[in-house]
């Protein structure tokens, strides 16, 4: 028997690529690979690139500078290490990192993953593979499933991907070029994903979309469903403890989406809906297609249906012509709203997108004075939402060991990590938690009297939130 080959991937950025490492994983297990924490000893290393954050291309090419020495080392030991980008960048540039990158053997876009094995062979007669088409075959019908061991060593969440792709087109943005049009997976394969995660011990699903509310997958019924009703499907899986989704755009806020909120308890009350400004303008030069009246109107919705939802969301200073008014606007919707978090960055051009082209660019200086005040802004809210928290009595799943010896970890409905001292009995477990303090980020606490699991129960896991 061959001894197995070691595989190492590195993933950047979103959920949709923590996501797609691991459906690499599980095709290229399928071809003798082991996964190897190190790049060094890898027969193959892959990267998995984000184009979203800024210089995304550079940091591909550093990575692949350091990446051929490592090359080096092993074909002077002689050892064959091949290597492969993968990922957004793999998808708008692929050509240029062909061109640019010696190094590279495969190039492979997100839509594309399946034919890794494939791509593989071809490097390996000493041709470079590349791939960025899109398909016409859908990738989920050939990827193969997670094997047992793979998931429950996964941990206890896991990311479903139900839709992909984008229609919308902000202007800013790059994932309708690299990930092309909205595609919705059917419902009766999210179920069997969900439910094979659920027999294998897993207790929180996060469906993942680009524009996961766009989602308009084939119902049982032969219809298309909208999110909620799919929300609604998959909670009636036994094991699913808790549900979650991510990222989705205040338009494709659906009243089943609403409804999901108000009637499952085993949705989260957390909703990521990014604004990215609270201009008007800015919006409409961003190619948004709401104004910030139509995103309040979104989350008072949300907010009527279920009383304890919070939000994060997604904020870009410095678009090309924003104002000291147009930014004032942004944080004076940042404040009336009130995150319990937010992700903001300085608006970097995409190549290749419309904003790239727009002229008025705003100064480094203004850009950094202004990520400033909205980052402490957003961070005393979070500040303060996780403040309240103290003294009450909150549900935690529990994940995993904690780095501090005999405590245990967890989160809270809204993503907060919590530590109780307990045995790993409790992992897998939702059991309320008693917080006494907050250190930085993280909550502290101690299981609830009625929380204690007795050792008929140490064996079982809860199923509700
Ligand atoms: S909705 Fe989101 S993914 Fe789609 S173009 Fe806009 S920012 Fe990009």
């Amino acid at each position: 028997m061959k001894p197995p080959r070691k595989l190492h991937i590195k993933s950047y950025g979103c959920q949709m690529n923590v996501y797609d490492a691991q459906r690499m994983v599980d095709t290229l297990s399928g071809e003798g690979f082991v996964e190897t924490a190190s790049a060094d000893d890898a027969d193959l290393v892959i990267l998995n690139t984000c184009h979203i954050r800024e210089k995304a291309s550079e940091k591909v090419y550093s990575e692949l500078g350091r990446l051929r020495a490592a090359k080096e080392d092993a074909a002077r030991s002689g050892r064959e290490m091949r290597i492969a980008v993968a990922g957004c960048v793999a998808q708008a540039e692929g050509e240029e990192i062909i061109r640019r990158a010696p190094v590279v053997d495969v190039v492979v876009g997100p839509q594309s993953y399946h034919h890794l094995p494939d791509l593989l062979r071809r490097a390996e007669t000493g041709a470079r593979a590349i791939e960025t088409e899109f398909p016409a075959e859908d990738k989920f019908a050939f990827l193969p499933q997670p094997r047992p061991d793979a998931i429950r060593a996964r941990g206890i969440s896991a990311f479903v991907t139900v839709q992909e792709g984008c229609d919308k087109f902000c202007t800013f943005c790059v994932v309708p070029y690299t990930r092309g049009a909205e595609v919705s997976r059917p419902v009766a394969k999210i179920v069997d994903d969900v439910k094979r995660l659920a027999d294998n011990g897993v207790r929180e699903i996060t469906l993942i979309g680009q524009n996961v509310n766009a989602y308009h997958g084939e119902g049982t019924d032969g219809r298309s469903w909208p999110l909620g009703k799919l929300l609604h499907r998959i909670a009636e899986i036994p094991g699913v403890a808790r549900l979650r989704y991510s990222t989705s755009h205040p338009n494709d806020v659906e009243e089943s989406l609403i409804a999901a909120h108000r009637d499952l308890p085993a949705l989260m009350p957390f909703v990521h809906l990014p604004v990215q400004s609270g201009s008007d303008r800015i919006l409409a030069a961003m190619n948004r297609k709401h104004t910030v009246r139509d995103y309040r109107k979104v989350i008072d919705r949300f907010r009527a249906a279920r009383q304890d939802i919070a939000f994060s969301s997604d904020f870009i200073v410095g678009f090309p012509g924003e104002t000291r008014e147009d930014f004032s606007a942004t944080l004076a919707l940042a404040t009336q709203i009130g995150y319990a978090a937010a992700y903001s960055f300085k608006y970097s051009p995409r190549p290749g997108t419309p904003a790239a082209e727009m002229r008025e660019t705003v100064s480094a200086a203004d850009m950094d004075e202004r990520l400033e005040r909205l980052q402490g802004l957003i961070d005393s809210q979070q500040s303060a939402f996780n403040k309240a928290a103290i003294g009450n009595t909150v549900d935690v799943l529990f994940e995993r060991a904690a780095r501090n010896p005999g405590q245990i970890v967890g989160r809270t409905a809204y993503l907060q990590p919590a530590h109780v001292m307990a045995s790993a009995d409790i992992i897998g477990q939702v059991l309320p938690v008693r917080i006494d303090s907050l250190e930085r980020y993280s909550l502290l606490g101690e299981l609830a009297p009625s929380a204690h699991p007795t050792p008929a129960e140490s064996s079982q896991t809860t199923t509700g939130a």
